[in-house]
């Protein structure tokens, strides 16, 4: 299996679109990989992990074709992660796509689907899951949602969440999701907090090859309920260590990196010991 990181910042990019701070200046002058274009991944060239503002970008920067994308996973309907007006260019006149098999569906939460209503037909179908439903792709990855800790609020909200003693409320069910195929098992943990104990249960005993944790408070500690920053991350890959889904050989890669936290590439490094820091165009088979 092998995943490509076509976009690896959160909401507002590094450099932020409209931003003069210490670290989109440093992106700025230095660019490389500090230049980050809005998440999105693509495992194995045809399972597309997101949709978010860049991926036309992205598309072309990689020489892909999406015309004959069979699947996508959206984990949360934000805008950096899910363009509906983008997918609706699926569809004739916009978009032709020749041969019987044409159909592209998008998997992602009951908020995902209410957006992509209006844009459904022939060529593009949704189809809603759940947290721990394991479900089958076209292609063959065996995929399972589990529960992100996301779009979450202290109030107000229809998916109540209590974690680490605490209630909250979620304005819709964030997902991540754990995909396997051929004996190899990835795990794309964006966005989220620290994961629930029903997600490290249902982790315990799996060996995870790959684990891709969500970094949007970078060095900043606790910053954001919804992310993870370089101490989260370190946590994670203790406590998946200590239930049995990861090991010495589990490779480890954070990503999904915000202007507010971030720190030039060899600062996350010294940060994140052991971890891959994902850039923009990284490629890990594994
Ligand atoms: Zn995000
Ligand atoms: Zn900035």
């Amino acid at each position: 299996m092998k995943i490509l990181y076509q976009g690896t910042a959160a909401a507002e990019g590094i450099p932020a679109l409209f931003c003069e701070c210490e670290a989109c200046r440093h992106a700025r002058a230095v660019g490389g990989h500090e230049i980050r274009m809005r998440s999105g991944a693509l495992v194995d060239g045809v399972l597309k992990l997101d949709f978010g503002p860049d991926s036309y970008r992205q598309e072309l920067d990689a020489h892909l074709d999406y015309s004959h994308l069979k699947s996508v996973l959206i984990t949360h309907s934000h805008e950096d992660h899910l363009s509906a007006h983008e997918l609706a260019l699926r569809r004739e006149v916009y978009a032709y796509v020749y041969g019987e098999d044409n159909v592209m569906t998008v998997y992602g939460n009951a908020r995902t689907g209410d957006l992509l209503a209006k844009y459904l037909n022939p060529l593009l179908e949704y189809r809603q899951v759940f947290p721990f439903e394991t479900f089958e792709t076209a292609e063959g990855y065996r995929v399972t949602p589990l529960d992100a800790v996301h779009c979450v609020w202290d109030q107000g909200g229809m998916y109540p969440l209590t974690y680490k003693g605490k209630k909250y409320f979620r304005s819709e069910q964030a997902l991540f999701y754990l995909i396997e195929k051929d004996d190899k098992r990835l795990l794309y943990g964006h966005d989220t907090s620290e994961f629930t104990s029903e997600d490290m249960e249902f982790l315990a005993g799996k060996h995870l090859d790959l684990v891709s944790l969500d970094c949007t408070n970078g060095a900043l500690v606790n910053k954001w309920v919804g992310h993870m920053g370089c101490e989260n991350d370190l946590n994670m890959r203790r406590a998946l260590t200590e239930n049995g889904a990861a090991d010495g050989r589990t490779v480890f890669v954070a990503n999904h990196f915000s202007h507010n936290g971030v720190r030039p590439e060899a600062e996350m490094q010294q940060l994140l010991p052991g971890f891959i820091i994902a850039y923009d165009g990284l490629e890990i088979e594994f």
